[in-house]
């Protein structure tokens, strides 16, 4: 049989790729669901066997290791909890980079410390492999939906690679810069956006403790200069605004842990890097405070029952 050409491969490649997909979790699960839905070959892995059948419901095809998932395919995507996974994945553990073949391409989308991104990112190019990291934003509700951004750090013919398989997954696919740039320009968007609903949430208490009601306020703040996202589509006061977590009980959403998380790495990496964060360090402060007093999966809005008696 010919051999298919690089341009051959590439476009058919975009149509119809054969895809491992590691990591079928809240975010992993519906983005794997995607990528099935857009018409790829999917084979997936994850250690809880409920996650693999659910996608194997999908269309998926289950695989018995990861190593089976991976060999030979076009491309690995993973979407683990933490930095320690992704390089047990791909160095330390299972050591999939010595697995794959020299033409697989991986993304990992999992969002993790840069410097970590950085060495699997550095493991893969010392072997001819291309890999991007590709956080997401947009939450389970843009994972289920195909509309998460994807924030992706590697050379520009990777990003190029990639971008037809994140399309499936995603509305915006933006390109940060090299590897470790996608986790970085994550780490920085977190960090404000927990800066910006601390401070939201600390505005509305202040007003209301003053007898303001929270929607009159609210309304004002939005249309004048403390105007900000969470005020227009994320409003953390019970019953201001509708179908968001704060009239939900601050269920489902984005979860205190993981923003806690996200805020740690942000100070890891300004130590590492001499970069003074005090706003992001008190974010952070406050929203592991706030999970240490047992808000863990709430909502990360839910940190306006510090600035208010909600219960
Ligand atoms: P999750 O805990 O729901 O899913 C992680 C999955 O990885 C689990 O199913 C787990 O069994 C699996 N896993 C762990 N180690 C594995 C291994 N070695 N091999 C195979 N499977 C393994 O987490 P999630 O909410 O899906 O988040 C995944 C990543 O996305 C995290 O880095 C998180 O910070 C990030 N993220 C989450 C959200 C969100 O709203 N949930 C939003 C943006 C980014």
């Amino acid at each position: 049989m010919r051999k298919e050409s690089r341009k051959e491969k590439q476009n058919r490649r975009i149509k119809m790729a054969t895809i491992a997909f590691i990591g079928l979790g809240n975010m992993g699960g519906p983005m794997a669901a995607n990528l099935v839905k857009a018409g790829h070959e999917v084979t997936v892995f994850d250690l809880v066997p409920a996650a693999v059948e659910a996608l194997v419901a999908e269309g998926a095809k289950a695989a018995a290791t990861v190593e089976d998932a991976a060999k030979g395919v076009d491309f690995v995507v993973s979407m683990l909890p933490a930095s320690q996974h992704v390089e047990g994945l791909y160095i330390d553990g299972t050591g999939l980079l010595d697995i794959v073949d020299k033409n697989t391409v991986i993304i990992d989308s999992s969002t993790i410390a840069p410097e970590s991104a950085r060495r699997v990112g550095e493991e893969a190019a010392s072997r001819g492999i291309m890999m991007v990291d590709a956080p997401v934003s947009g939450g389970v509700g843009g994972a289920k939906a195909g509309t998460l951004s994807f924030i992706v750090g590697g050379s520009a013919e990777a990003f190029e690679t990639v971008k037809p398989i994140l399309e499936a997954m995603g509305k915006n696919i933006f390109h940060a810069g090299d590897a470790g740039a996608g986790q970085v320009a994550k780490i920085c968007n977190n960090m404000m956006l927990a800066i910006l609903m601390a401070g939201t949430t600390e505005a509305i208490g202040l007003g209301v403790k003053n007898g303001l009601d929270p929607a009159v306020l609210s309304d004002i703040m939005s249309k004048s200069s403390g105007n900000n996202w969470s005020l227009q589509v994320y409003n953390p006061y019970p019953g201001v605004m509708e179908g968001v977590p704060s009239s939900n009980n601050y269920q489902g959403g984005f979860m205190v842990d993981l923003m806690a998380k996200d805020l740690g790495l942000a100070f890891d990496n300004a130590v590492k890097s001499k970069a003074s964060i005090p706003m992001g360090s008190m974010a952070r402060n406050l929203f592991a405070l706030h999970a240490a007093n047992g808000n863990g999966g709430l909502d990360f809005s839910s940190i306006q029952k510090m600035f208010a008696d909600l219960d």
